[in-house]
């Protein structure tokens, strides 16, 4: 999950309240616009009273779907150039634009620092409805002598919001990468990061869940590195464990992206194969036989290891697939090592 994504996620209920509260905001609004004498009256009530107060409920609404998030997140860069627009096309002209202006002003800080977005899209909103205003301030005047102060005011709220987002960015993307960080040495082997067992474990029910929706088939390769101790009683145990990075790395090397690695023991592997049947793993592991036989692990020179492969049945659970998996990779150490067995 990318930063842009993470926040949109961490930030939906502040999404949702806020969209609800300035739906109402916007209702109250077009209510007290209906007991004025101003222009533009229908339009007023249609965009105060029902267009962007719709808008902000959809908002809202989109928030209890993840899968529309994204819907959501252009609505809310669009909702507020939307107000900001109507704000201009009925009040520009009148003299007393001063008692709506105020609308833009907390637009823009609001996009910055209210809405939830991230600095990026809030940016990208903001300074559309900005040049906007300041293109039509200087093309129509703003109520002759106050045109300055109508920029300072604009000026202020953009910079505020400007300032805001970036502090409130920064203390996010800390706690972004904070997440990752620790999410990741949740989920990974410390000395040769390749997933540790319980990741292993989530990754098999995301494919489990995928496969009874998709059907396709999933095999998994289980490896054990041959005669393992005599490299510790031999080199000592630092040489060892320079020996497990190395071939895990090897095994990163020679599989898919989608391929999932776990160490599920001292020298113990497995290897999670989506979209593969019994077959397409044999060749898989013939091909890792190969590159492990001829790797030279330095001072330790040429190791084997061991393969048992097994192909998914439906509905069964990680502890069934990794019991017939070791199962076979028994049978391999008992058939005389470096060999590849299938149950
Ligand atoms: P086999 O061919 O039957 O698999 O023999 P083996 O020697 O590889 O198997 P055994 O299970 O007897 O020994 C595994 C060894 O792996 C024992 C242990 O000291 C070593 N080991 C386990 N975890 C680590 C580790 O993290 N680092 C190092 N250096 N050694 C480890
Ligand atoms: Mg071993
Ligand atoms: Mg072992």
């Amino acid at each position: 999950m990318d930063f842009q994504q993470w926040h949109l996620q961490s930030k939906t209920q502040q999404i949702r309240y806020i969209a609800f509260v300035t739906a109402l905001l916007y209702g109250l609004y077009a209510l007290l616009e209906s007991d004025l004498t101003l222009s533009y009256t229908t339009l007023r009530w249609m965009v105060h009273g029902v267009l962007i107060p719709v808008s902000l409920l959809v908002i809202g609404g989109l928030t209890y779907y993840p899968k529309l998030h994204q819907v959501m997140r252009t609505l809310l860069v669009i909702a507020p150039i939307t107000a900001l627009l109507s704000n201009l096309l009925f009040n520009i002209d009148s003299p007393r634009f001063a008692f709506f202006s105020p609308e833009i002003y907390l637009n823009v800080v609001w996009t910055f620092a209210i809405s939830g977005l991230t600095l990026r899209y809030a940016a990208i909103s903001a300074s559309i409805s900005v040049s906007i205003v300041v293109l039509i301030t200087l093309v129509k005047g703003v109520n002759g002598e106050f045109y300055a102060l109508h920029m300072l005011w604009l000026m202020s709220a953009y910079l505020f919001g400007v300032v805001n987002a970036v502090v409130q960015e920064q203390a996010n993307k800390t706690l972004y990468m904070q997440q990752r960080t620790l999410a990741h040495s949740a989920s990974s082997d410390g000395l040769t990061a390749l997933w540790n067992r319980a990741k292993i474990a989530e990754l098999y029910e995301c494919e489990t869940t995928l496969i009874r929706q998709h059907h396709y088939p999933m095999s998994l390769i289980m490896l054990d590195i041959d005669h393992f101790k005599t490299v510790n009683d031999t080199h000592g145990h630092a040489v060892g464990d320079s020996v497990l990075v190395s071939f895990a790395n090897l095994l990163l090397n020679n599989v898919r992206h989608q391929d999932h690695i776990g160490r599920i023991g001292g020298e113990e592997f497995v290897i999670l194969l989506p979209h593969t049947d019994i077959a397409q793993a044999t060749t898989v592991a013939a091909l890792l036989q190969e590159k492990i036989n001829h790797f030279d692990f330095s001072e330790v020179g040429n190791k084997t290891a061991s393969f048992g492969l097994t192909q998914y049945r439906n509905g069964e659970s990680l502890s069934e697939l990794l019991s017939r998996a070791d199962k076979a990779l028994y049978l391999a150490k008992d058939n005389g090592r470096n060999r590849i067995e299938v149950l």
